[in-house]
């Protein structure tokens, strides 16, 4: 059912340990320094548990050990709960699921078009929240998002969430041109990690939505500026 040895899993902190930890990021963003056309520089904390992620405007790509240990382990979870194609987990393939997690966030750093399509989320959001006032929906109360959302707000919702996962299906475009793939191993991972990834995009609900976009606070002052 699942890969062979799924109880690896124990031993997944241990080979990134062994492949250097902020070194493995650091070599592979100095490979793919040497051919784009950007400079992109690592962050990279121990202690912070913040996921993998870029910050486009400063070429920045952030990298904790805990946030992209968990990445590996979802990830394992997801791909070996198949029958068909499953991934060993050893040094190896973690060197390369850590290219592929790069390639991914150096796409962004490289999407031109990342400015337009925040200020395109950036309207939608502002749209989500005039509606929300609107219906009056109460957001203290937790289960607010599970209810039948009003026609027009659950449609801003779903334009939310397709420029998001159209703006990650772009990363993973550029990410694909820039692998410069060695050996089929490494397009078949990517193609996994790819997507696991596009896969985990979709079940952002409003109240995420919210939360991830720092929202929360607005409806907290509300009251005072109603
Ligand atoms: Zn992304």
């Amino acid at each position: 059912m699942t890969c062979k040895n799924i109880l690896d899993i124990n031993y997944l902190s241990t080979y990134y340990d062994n492949l250097g930890g902020k070194k493995l990021f650091k070599d592979c963003i100095k490979d793919f320094n040497s051919y784009i056309n950007k400079k992109v520089y690592l962050y990279y904390s121990n202690k912070k548990d913040t996921p993998v992620c870029a910050l486009p405007k400063f070429k920045i790509l952030l990298v904790t050990r805990l946030g992209f240990l968990s990445f590996c382990y979802n990830f394992y979870f997801y791909v070996n709960g198949f029958d068909y194609y499953n991934i060993d987990i050893s040094q190896d393939n973690l060197k390369i699921i850590a290219k592929c997690v790069c390639s991914h966030e150096i796409g962004h750093i490289l999407d031109d078009s990342i400015n337009s399509n925040r200020w395109e989320q950036s309207k939608v959001l502002t749209d989500i929240l005039e509606k929300m006032l609107h219906y009056n929906i109460d957001f203290s109360n937790i289960d607010f998002h599970k209810k039948n959302l009003p026609q027009d707000l659950e449609n801003s919702v779903l334009i939310f969430k397709k420029n998001l996962v159209g703006r990650e299906a772009i990363a993973w475009e550029i990410a694909r041109n820039i692998m410069h793939f060695h050996t089929p191993k490494e397009r078949f991972i990517f193609d996994k990690v790819r997507e696991y990834a596009l896969a985990t995009y979709n079940y952002g609900d409003l109240k995420s939505i919210i939360k991830e976009n720092n929202l929360e606070s607005f409806f907290k002052y509300k009251k005072y500026f109603a």
